[in-house]
């Protein structure tokens, strides 16, 4: 087929051009930061606490360390409205089962928090009542250290889960090994300098 010369009689070269200035991409790149994005600033933690850290969860709620600035304040009563579990405090035997139900109730995709030290390794309770460490009953995101660890710790786990579900690290993590993202934090309690990440969080590291 002969082709047209469009520059010559100047005419548009219509659908003919579309190719030279249509950016081409896959609709899931598209959709994919966006769907991020809205998981990771909607995150819901369900109504679930075990033992004395729950305490330092619940003063993470209050007007203090503020978890409503997150959308977060608010714990869901049932599972089927949450998508984050923060294991807050040690895991027994017995309810390790119950703890499994909760989490296969939740809505996927879910987020796993592990906080505390009887949490994540069972701590000072090394004996046959106590799980040790969640993650042989749900998957782990992130591992929180400290006994307790405090609203500060907490809130820095959460903000590294929420960074790594906006960047699409978490759910890729998950996929990729089967299990959780497993991100271990450092305990950041009592530090009056806000929660850092990025960029700062670098610039700590080289000492500046
Ligand atoms: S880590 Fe410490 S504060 Fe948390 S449940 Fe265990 S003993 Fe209690």
């Amino acid at each position: 087929m002969t082709e047209i010369d469009y520059k010559h009689w100047g005419i548009s070269p219509g659908i003919e051009a579309i190719r030279e200035h249509v950016l081409v991409a896959k609709l899931n790149d598209l959709v994919a930061p966006l769907v991020n994005w809205s998981r990771a600033k909607s995150v819901w933690p369900a109504q679930f606490g075990l033992a004395c850290c729950a305490l330092e969860m619940m003063a993470a709620g209050g007007a203090h360390y503020d978890l409503a600035r997150f959308g977060m304040e608010v714990f869901r009563g049932s599972p089927r409205q949450a998508d984050l579990m923060i294991v807050a405090g040690r895991v027994s035997q017995k309810m390790a089962p119950v703890l499994r139900q909760v989490y296969d109730q939740m809505m996927e995709p879910k987020w796993v928090i592990s906080m505390g030290v009887c949490a994540s390794t069972g701590g000072m309770f090394n004996n046959y009542a106590l799980v040790q460490g969640v993650d042989e009953v749900v998957p782990v995101d992130v591992y929180t250290p400290g006994c307790p660890p405090g609203p500060e710790t907490l809130l820095h786990s959460i903000v590294t889960l929420r960074a790594m579900i906006q960047s699409g690290e978490a759910v890729e993590r998950r996929q990729r090994s089967g299990s959780g993202a497993e991100v271990h934090i450092e305990q950041r309690d009592g530090q009056g300098a806000p929660v850092l990440l990025g960029a700062t969080r670098e610039r700590e590291r080289e000492g500046r």
